[in-house]
Order: structure tokens, then C-alpha cells, then sequence
């Protein structure tokens, strides 16, 4: 149906919307393709090495709909409030879902029902109750050990040198399972700089476990530079949605 095709009664003024949205996403689609294959190609990678991950934190069911239409298997989120009514009403859609926001321990139970994988484990704490709730729910989570590339505690991660002894805790869990590592960017640094410690970090991990080779890093403004450092996975919200609304990070 081409677009002037369509009249404008309330029902068509929907549709026309949705058509707009998901030509929207489309295009935003297309740009972050062009740049990660261009990212592995200065880098020198295969573009199979580098998974999508689409933020869709503070968007509603429907632009995951339209994602996983359009190709996308891997969404990531950052609130279990929003992400579990989310993950849950879209269940049915064959996506792999990625918690990648700082997660209290209290909110373990929750996660464990629609994760398949959480970024943000920076403590054992935390990695237990994950593994605990999982085994009841008869699941298997990945963890990530979030990694702090600053020294500003507020923003979650472990510091460098403690996390080799921490991966090796959360490998031996029963019901989750060793990932890799996972990291933001420090705000007024050149994330080239700071991606390249998080890549000696997941190198120490992988010389006791060789599997974790998952490397999570890159938003919508550093994904070149976090490819550029090994990156498996990037996570991209604005550059491929649009602009959230102020405040909401
Ligand atoms: C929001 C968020 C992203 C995506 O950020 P954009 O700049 O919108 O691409 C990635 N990782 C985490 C942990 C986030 O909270």
C-alpha cells in the first residue's frame, strides 16, 4: 500500500503511523547496520562477530514488534519494572532478552522469569540469587560481569582487578552461566582508551574460562571504537530509535 493510498479516518491515521514508525526504525536500522559493518571492516573483523543489541528501554511493545520483524533477535532493557511486563507480553516473538541495567538484588526473582542474559552482575551476590531463581524456574541465565572503567562506584561495576576472582564464582554456580565481560564508557574519556582495559579484563577472565568470550560495550556514540577494541556485542538505543525523552537514561 503506498502511502498517499491511505484515507484519513482515526483507524487510517493509526495505520499511517504505524507505517511512519516502521519506516522510522527501518532507516535507523539500516544506518547502525552500515555502521557496524563498517566498524568491523576498519577493525579488520567479520561482521558474524558482532551482535545487535536493541535498547529499547522507554518504548513501547509495539517498536519491539517492529524490530523483531524487521530482523533483530537480540533487545536489550534497563528497569525490570518496564521490562518485565514487556518481555513477558512479547514472549511469543523468537528474541533473545538482554537486562542490562543496575539491578538490586530484591529484583532477581523477577529478572530470572524473562532474562536470558544479564550485563550487570557485579557482585556475588547478586549472580546467586540469579542462579537460585533460575534453577527454580528450571532456566539457565548468562551473566556478564560488569566492569567499572572509572572510579565512580555510582555507576555500577566491578573494579578491574576484582573481577577474575569474581567470574570465577559466578562460574561455578549451578544455574547461570559465564558470559564474559560487559562495561559503559567513562563520561570525558576516549572510550578507545577505556574499551581497550575492558578487552585485557575479558582476556584474564577467558585464561580460566575460555567460553566467556563475550564482550559487551558500545552505544549508540562509541560503537566504532568499542568494535575497534573486540567488542561481540553493542548495545544501541537512540541511533536506532530516536531520542528518549530528557532525563531517562
Ligand atoms: C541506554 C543504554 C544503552 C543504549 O544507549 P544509547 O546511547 O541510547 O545507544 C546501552 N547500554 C546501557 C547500559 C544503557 O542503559
Amino acid at each position: 500500500m503506498r502511502r498517499d493510498e491511505i484515507a484519513a479516518g482515526p483507524a487510517d491515521v493509526e495505520r499511517r503511523d504505524e507505517v511512519e514508525r516502521r519506516d522510522e526504525i527501518a532507516a535507523g536500522l539500516a544506518d547502525v547496520e552500515r555502521r557496524i559493518a563498517e566498524a568491523c571492516r576498519a577493525a579488520g573483523r567479520d561482521r558474524g562477530e558482532v551482535t545487535l543489541i536493541a535498547v529499547t528501554k522507554t518504548r513501547p511493545a509495539e517498536d519491539v514488534r517492529i524490530l523483531a520483524d524487521l530482523g533483530v533477535r537480540d533487545v536489550g532493557e534497563n528497569r525490570d519494572q518496564e521490562a518485565a511486563p514487556k518481555a513477558h507480553e512479547l514472549a511469543a516473538l523468537p528474541l533473545t532478552w538482554h537486562f542490562v541495567g543496575q539491578l538490586q538484588t530484591n529484583k532477581a526473582r523477577s529478572v530470572a522469569g524473562y532474562a536470558d542474559v544479564v550485563h550487570s552482575v557485579d557482585r556475588l551476590r547478586l549472580a546467586a540469587a540469579l542462579s537460585k531463581e533460575a534453577g527454580r524456574l528450571g532456566r539457565e541465565i548468562g551473566c556478564l560481569v560488569q566492569v567499572s572503567l572509572d572510579d565512580d562506584p555510582g555507576r555500577g561495576g566491578a573494579l578491574p582487578a576484582d573481577v577474575p576472582a569474581l567470574a570465577d564464582e559466578i562460574a561455578a554456580l549451578g544455574h547461570v552461566w559465564l558470559g564474559g565481560v560487559m562495561a559503559v564508557a567513562p563520561l570525558g574519556e576516549d572510550p578507545g582508551k577505556a574499551f581497550a582495559r575492558l578487552r585485557e579484563v575479558a582476556q584474564a577472565v577467558q585464561e580460566n574460562h575460555p567460553r566467556a568470550t563475550m564482550i559487551s560495550a558500545g552505544m549508540s556514540d562509541d560503537l566504532t571504537e568499542a568494535v575497534a577494541h573486540g567488542a561481540t556485542h553493542v548495545r544501541i538505543g537512540t541511533a536506532l530509535l530516536g531520542r528518549r525523552k530528557p532525563f531517562v537514561r
